[in-house]
């Protein structure tokens, strides 16, 4: 409609004008009469949420894979690994000081505002173990940079770490934060 990307075929009427055909000033001139409007499906979807726990006062379980989501809408947070929980706390120390190196490397694969144009995103290397595929120590232990013997042999145990809010920060790492 505003013409920010020029039509390759078809027609626009608006007002009785045709768009496509009109000059830079004219367009320019009808451009005053229009507004754009961006739709964020997602952003709706998160207002509807908060709207429905206002009005009936009730807790919301998300389930996600979008660390933003979790930011702007959780206060607390359980991480989960190859079906273990690996790491839970308040949202704020959770990103403020992830414990588990699986979910410091979630924190090191998100885009970030200063991110270098064109500079891929880190991955963490490696894959999800199969179900019953590891049979002694702990299941991230193959894909982790702070790996180290006991880790593949004893399996770690969800146990409290540093906690800056003081609201229950546990983590499964043998070598957390
Ligand atoms: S227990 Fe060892 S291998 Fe597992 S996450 Fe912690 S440091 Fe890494």
């Amino acid at each position: 409609m505003l013409r920010l990307i020029e039509p390759t075929a078809g027609s626009v009427n608006f007002m009785g004008e045709e768009i496509s055909k009109l000059s830079s000033s004219a367009l320019r001139a009808m451009r005053r009469n229009m507004q754009m409007v961006f739709q964020d499906r997602q952003a709706q979807i998160l207002d509807l949420m908060r709207a429905l726990k206002r009005e009936h006062g009730t807790a919301i379980l998300m389930i996600t894979h979008d660390l933003g989501v979790v930011a702007e809408m959780c206060d607390r947070v359980v991480v989960m690994y190859a079906g273990q929980v690996v790491e839970q706390s308040s949202v704020r120390d959770l990103f403020d000081a992830p414990a588990h190196p699986y979910t410091q490397a979630l924190m090191r694969a998100r885009p970030a505002l200063d991110a270098v144009p064109g500079e891929p995103l880190e991955a963490i290397p490696g894959a999800v173990p199969l179900p019953g595929s590891v049979e002694s120590g702990c299941r991230f232990a193959a894909r982790c940079p702070k790996v180290q013997e006991r880790c593949r042999r004893d399996a770690p145990t969800l146990d409290a770490v540093d906690d800056r809010a003081g609201d229950g920060h546990l983590a499964r790492c043998w070598y957390p934060n």
